[in-house]
């Protein structure tokens, strides 16, 4: 189910948001981030304009700022004009299967282990606590990848290393989270607080752990607005809690049904538009036009 069969290649993945083409260089893909928007593990029946080229601006933008940490994936931005701007030619790389989640606040899942056990992924945190509470330093809390339709799972590092074996698991542990020290940074600069965010590592022939997939998006982050952040409070979100919040308690929809989600009003598109266009000219500081 390509989006994009005007490009005439051979669809080779289809996930919820992207899209991956082979190219004639074997050891090449093309990466398109389509403007699907997924929530709670579902693919909304709505789209959000200009999402996809949203996110890969961003991730451009970030892996440049990131290179003296980490190479990336990234070959070329000259694709297609079918998918300009959204479209990336990148290495085709062995993936690790695993979610590198680092986490500088509580909240999300992490609340709702905390609050079961005081854990996060088997990290013991100290009482008191609340949800968007600063933790003292960065945590590394893993999940396997779920296949399509299911939960990815929150699993503890040993349990990973188990899976990717020792060496790989400190390596992509370390390298999240200085990705994440530095990414926090930046962006608190701008106002805004990188509460968590999620990595994927590849691995090249030569065995070079490389950066992977899309970084620092309003995806796979979650932002805040620094301005209004208040632990226990609510917790103004540039992100698709947006969507989340009005998929709970606006439209009607049942999470636990097991039905669809319905479509997204105009107005909400609108709305979601916006803030993802807000994270990107906020962060980098340049229109986006
Ligand atoms: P989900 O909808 O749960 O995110 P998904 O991760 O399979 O499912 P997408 O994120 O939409 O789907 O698609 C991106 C896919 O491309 C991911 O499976 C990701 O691991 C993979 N990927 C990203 N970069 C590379 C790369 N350089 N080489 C090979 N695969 C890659
Ligand atoms: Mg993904």
């Amino acid at each position: 189910m390509s989006q994009y069969a005007e490009l005439g290649l051979p669809l080779i993945h289809a996930g919820k948001v992207r899209e991956l083409y082979a190219l004639p260089e074997a050891d090449r893909l093309l990466m398109v981030a389509t403007d699907n928007i997924s929530a709670f593990d579902w693919v909304l029946p709505s789209t959000i304009p200009d999402k996809g080229a949203i996110l890969t601006q961003l991730s451009l933008w970030w892996f440049d700022r990131l290179r003296d940490i980490v190479p990336n994936h990234v070959i070329s931005t000259d694709v297609p004009a079918a998918v300009a701007r959204r479209g990336l030619v990148v290495e085709k790389l062995e993936m690790i299967p695993v979610e590198c989640v680092a986490r500088g606040y509580l909240t999300g899942s992490g609340w709702a282990e905390y609050q079961q056990s005081r854990t996060v992924c088997g990290i013991g945190l100290p009482e008191g606590l609340v949800d968007g509470s600063r933790l003292a330093e960065p945590i590394f809390t893993p999940a396997t990848k779920a296949a399509l339709g299911e939960h990815d799972e929150n699993v503890d590092f040993e349990t990973m290393v188990g899976t990717v074996g020792r060496e790989t698991g400190e390596a992509i542990r370390d390298l999240t989270l200085r990705i994440y020290r530095t990414a926090e940074e930046v962006a608190r600069d701008r106002g805004i607080i990188l509460a968590d965010t999620k990595f994927e590592f590849g691995v090249r022939p030569d065995g070079t752990i490389v950066l992977a997939d899309e970084v620092l998006t309003p995806d796979s982050s979650r932002f805040w607005d620094a301005a209004s952040w208040q632990p226990g409070g609510r917790l103004d979100s540039y992100d698709k809690q947006y969507v989340r919040n009005w998929l709970l308690h606006d439209s009607g929809w049942d999470r636990n049904s097991g039905q669809a989600p319905p479509e997204l009003p105009a107005a909400v598109i609108e709305q979601t538009r916006e803030r993802y266009v807000r994270a990107y000219e906020q962060l980098t500081g340049l229109r986006f036009a």
